[in-house]
């Protein structure tokens, strides 16, 4: 019975002089009008603001696919953590490298450190110099080279802090 008086009310709405129709955007649209902007204003606040320039240079462009797990790694891309520079400018600390080099960023690190000539030279791609830090971080085989300089920052960090920590 429902089903005739649906008939029925569908037959009559045909020979109706005007079809009152109202449409609605579907959730997949509203979805990417809000995702455009958010992104749209995410970029703006991204391409003027003064903080976190180390990464803006190696991610001009936001996204939200991009994800970036790695500890060791998200320290070159930020400059935070157990580089010398970050170190000075965060917590007062020397901003020299163990090298003699007067300041320990990711650039010396990367390119110039002669602590790290080994691991260059057995990851890193043999004109390394020529190369940016962004195809260094994103090549695997290098990336496995910054992960190991990383590593031994962090170890030598650690134990400075115990030595600081037995003195105390
Ligand atoms: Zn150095």
């Amino acid at each position: 019975m429902g089903n005739e008086r649906a008939d029925a009310l569908a037959k009559e709405a045909t020979n109706r002089p005007d079809i009152q129709l109202t449409t609605v955007p579907n959730l997949y649209f509203i979805e990417q009008l809000i995702k455009r902007e958010i992104l749209a204003e995410w970029q703006d606040r991204w391409s003027n603001s003064s903080k976190g320039r180390e990464v803006f240079i190696l991610f001009p462009k936001v996204n939200l696919t991009r994800v970036q797990g790695d500890f060791y790694i998200n320290q070159l891309i930020s400059g935070h953590g157990t580089l010398a520079a970050y170190q000075n400018r965060f917590f007062g600390k020397a901003a020299d490298c163990a090298c003699g080099h007067p300041l320990e960023d990711r650039k010396h690190l990367i390119f110039d450190c002669p602590q790290w000539d080994n691991i260059r030279q057995k990851f890193f791609p043999p004109n390394n110099k020529k190369s940016s830090i962004d195809l260094l971080i994103f090549n695997n085989k290098s990336r496995n080279g910054l992960r190991e300089i990383m590593k031994h920052k962090l170890q030598t960090l650690l134990s400075s802090l115990e030595n600081e920590e037995i003195q105390a």
